[in-house]
């Protein structure tokens, strides 16, 4: 959310950018609603005093038997009681459509944010690795995961339905792997590692800046008013809501969790294998900052810098993309995206996401801190992937294929696999 004192000043940025993030929202609209809601505030706050005003006087005048006046004073109550009624429903009107308009305002993205319309106008920043090349005929990864067997999407299928799968034997373990390897690199880091609730109600999503833009992407609990989280960033971020918190030293939270995603209009797209599937892990990263734009780029920095690091444990080649206008979501103000090669696809695919968000995320969620004058300022907020699997087990499992038909585990990871050094076929 931005303040509306700040959006009345930057009109044209804030349509703007509505604009290239592809939002519905008049800025013109919203402003109006704002006066209304205002103006309409200032007439219940008169009214109410008025009758104020009236109601404790009649008791004084009813003492000193002065009838009259007290008959007047009780029928002018009414009168006000009346109005009041009306203006105040009209005032809760006014204010909801504000509220409702307010949530629908986009994060203006950085200086630095490549224009574009889609994820083809993303800008590469830097490389790590070379594709390999292979003296045989590579198979996907789910070709790999058939001949392992440790990969079942014909059976994951049976419970869950489409883009369900189960991992099996090893391929459940590398998964967890891959998981364990991200925590305790953030760990080294300095991160607190949280379990956290994951059927949430929907002001955590409200607050995240899920909501209410997103709400086709989730699982709403039938009969309940929770909804299934699709990233343990909602969580982590609402831990400190409403709280006033001590950012001298940055927060740094990360969490281990299950993801719940409906991907409501990806239908025929990525479907195959693991890359895009309802369900699955994710290690992230969250840190809440002082708003000191200088501290929060030097952390998006570094939180990618963890998800860049961990690629290379796992030697996997990737590149970082600065992330256009036009395929950043609503809350970010500044977005890196790493891809990692994939063979089967010929090209990198996304496996994390590094955003930093400003104060968008503690502004609607109420999380501040007292600055070096001790006044109350909003924190800023910024997130990334440590690693999400199975995604993450499309590149491990290709690039490290053999000729032979194993699959090279990478040294990092051995000490999680119970030291094992290959996948041999049964
Ligand atoms: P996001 O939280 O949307 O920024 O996504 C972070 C990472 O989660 C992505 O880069 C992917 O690696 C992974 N991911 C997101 N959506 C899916 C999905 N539907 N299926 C598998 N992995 C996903």
């Amino acid at each position: 959310m931005l303040d509306i004192h700040w959006i009345r000043e930057n009109q044209t940025k804030v349509q703007e950018a509505a604009r290239l993030k592809g939002i519905p929202l008049s800025v013109e609209e919203l402003l109006a609603c704002d006066d209304r809601w205002r103006g309409l505030l200032q007439q219940v706050e008169e009214l109410r005093r008025i009758r104020n005003r009236h109601s404790q006087a009649i008791p004084g005048w009813l003492r000193e038997g002065r009838r009259a006046e007290a008959e007047d004073a009780k029928r002018e109550v009414r009168r006000v009681n009346g109005e009041l009624a009306r203006l105040e429903a009209e005032l809760d009107g006014a204010e909801r459509q504000r509220a409702d308009l307010l949530l629908r305002v986009p994060n203006v993205p950085s200086a630095d944010t490549p224009p574009g319309r889609s994820d083809a106008d993303n800008v590469e920043t830097g490389r790590w690795g070379e594709p390999p090349q292979f003296g045989f005929e590579p198979l996907s990864h789910t070709a790999l995961g058939e001949l392992h067997r440790i990969i079942d999407l014909p059976r994951g299928v049976k419970p869950a339905g489409s883009r369900g799968y189960y991992l099996r034997g090893a391929g459940a373990l590398l998964h967890r792997a891959v998981q364990q390897l991200a925590v305790d690199l953030l760990l080294a880091e300095g991160f607190t590692l949280l379990e956290v609730p994951l059927a949430l109600r929907p002001e955590a999503f409200r607050h995240a800046g899920f909501f209410p833009l997103g709400e086709d992407q989730v699982y709403r609990l039938e009969g309940e008013d929770r909804y299934l989280a699709g990233t343990s960033e909602i969580p982590l971020l609402h831990y400190y809501s409403g709280e006033t918190v001590d950012v001298t030293r940055p927060i740094r939270l990360a969490a281990v969790s299950s993801c719940f995603r409906s991907e409501a209009g990806s239908a025929g797209r990525d479907t195959h294998g693991l890359y895009r599937v309802h369900q699955f892990a994710k290690v992230e990263q969250v840190v809440l900052c002082e708003a000191d734009p200088g501290a929060a780029e030097s952390l998006l920095q570094e939180i990618t810098g963890h998800a860049r690091r961990l690629l290379r444990l796992l030697e996997l080649p990737h590149r970082t993309v600065a992330v256009c206008t036009g395929d950043m979501s609503q809350k970010t103000f500044k977005q890196y995206d790493i891809e990692t090669w994939m063979p089967s696809r010929a090209a990198y695919g996304e496996t994390h996401s590094s955003s930093h968000l400003l104060d968008f995320q503690a502004r609607r969620a109420g999380i501040r801190y007292k600055d070096g004058d001790g006044r109350l300022r909003y924190c800023y907020t910024l997130n990334n992937t440590a690693v999400a699997s199975p995604r993450i087990l499309i590149p491990l499992l290709e690039n490290h294929q053999q000729e032979d038909g194993t699959v090279r585990i990478p040294e990092a990871l051995r000490p999680y696999m119970g030291g094992l050094d290959r996948l041999v076929p049964p």
